[in-house]
């Protein structure tokens, strides 16, 4: 007889749902909100679909996408030896999703990842967002929460107090629920060019996190944008750096699979590209490039901007399972301030 895969998957979620209490899943038709319109219209965003393939990669690519799909069940156990290389994941904005749909995927692969969360939005009470029990449940199970401002404002020209209630207030909120964050997020990715911003986050934070990059370089040297010789916060001209402690260089995976229209198959291939170009410059053992890869929502949605499906989330995280990446939170990236360079912290 044969087994649709999908509907074992879909069935198995939804029951999950609904013993947990969840009916998430139910307002996944929702039109997109204007973040969503201003993250596809931004330029570094845009900048990323191209710049990705400009660079040398390893073709070390010779998998297929597995044709049956595997369903959400108990821990996977027996591999554990290491390929070498590395990814962070992350998921931005506490969508209720992440806890419902990613974090049992995550689970059962035994990865650990970081949620960067804004509290107005735990705060809200809204069924389609996280709440602080959920909070407590992720770090309970080993996630890293780290922080993602307030309100999830444009801090681009705000004024210094709006700047502190948004990045040092939501410090001070997750600290008030027992949580200690050490890296900030910049909504939209905007601000992390502005020295007052970055300023800030420097006052409150070890390390801030913007995009948009498949491979953070932990020498800052290597990206194509820039020409900078280390880490610095600024350049010999005086100027801001590209790449620095509170600029890390992450990837909205959301850009690809807005790219390639939801093609399930071609997303696939592209998540290996990027998960695997690391290796051209992670020569001799030494770890010099990590993706650092943000996800937005995770449930049961097809083709819609920022949410990933969960059946093609498991297949990514399967993949990386199989191929024996360290799987990394980004509380595992730290800084140097003498040498101006990041490093991997707590990596067996
Ligand atoms: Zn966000």
């Amino acid at each position: 007889m044969h087994v649709c895969a999908r509907c074992i998957f879909n069935l198995t979620l939804i029951v999950m749902m609904f013993i947990i209490g969840n009916s998430s899943y139910l307002n996944a038709a929702i039109s997109l909100s204007s973040w969503h319109l201003r993250l596809l219209t931004n330029t570094d965003d845009l900048s990323i679909l191209n710049h990705y393939h400009d660079q040398s990669v390893s073709t070390d690519l010779n998998f297929t996408p597995s044709s049956s799909h595997s369903i959400v069940r108990g821990n996977v156990s027996g591999v554990t030896n290491s390929n070498n290389k590395v990814i962070m994941l992350g998921f931005d904005d506490g969508w209720k999703g992440q806890i419902t749909f990613a974090k049992p995927i995550l689970d059962k692969y035994g990865f650990k990842a970081s949620f960067f969360v804004v509290c107005d939005y735990v705060n809200s009470g809204g069924i389609r967002r996280m709440n602080w029990q959920d909070i407590a449940t992720l770090q309970k199970d080993g996630m890293d929460i780290e922080s993602h401002t307030m309100t999830h404002a444009d801090l681009n020209g705000l004024k210094q107090d709006r700047l502190d209630y948004e990045v040092g207030g939501s410090k001070q909120c997750l600290a008030s629920h027992g949580y200690n964050s050490t890296i900030f997020a910049y909504p939209y990715n905007s601000g992390s060019n502005d020295p007052d911003v970055v300023t800030t986050v420097g006052k409150y934070y070890d390390i801030g996190r913007s995009g948009t990059a498949p491979l953070m370089f932990l020498n800052c040297i290597g990206f194509k944008k820039s020409q900078q010789s280390d880490c610095r916060t600024y350049g010999p001209d005086g100027e801001l750096n590209y790449a620095t402690r509170y600029t890390a260089r992450s990837l909205s995976f959301d850009i690809v699979e807005i790219k390639y229209s939801f093609d399930d198959n071609k997303v696939f291939s592209d998540f290996v590209e990027i998960v695997n170009s690391q290796s051209a410059y992670n020569l001799g053992g030494k770890i010099n490039a990590v993706p650092l890869i943000i996800f937005h929502n995770v449930d049961l949605t097809t083709n819609r901007p920022y949410y990933t499906n969960a059946e093609l989330f498991d297949q990514l995280m399967k993949y990386l399972y199989e191929n024996h990446f360290k799987v990394l939170t980004y509380r595992q990236l730290g800084y140097n301030p003498q040498t101006n360079t990041f490093y991997l912290k707590d990596i067996s």
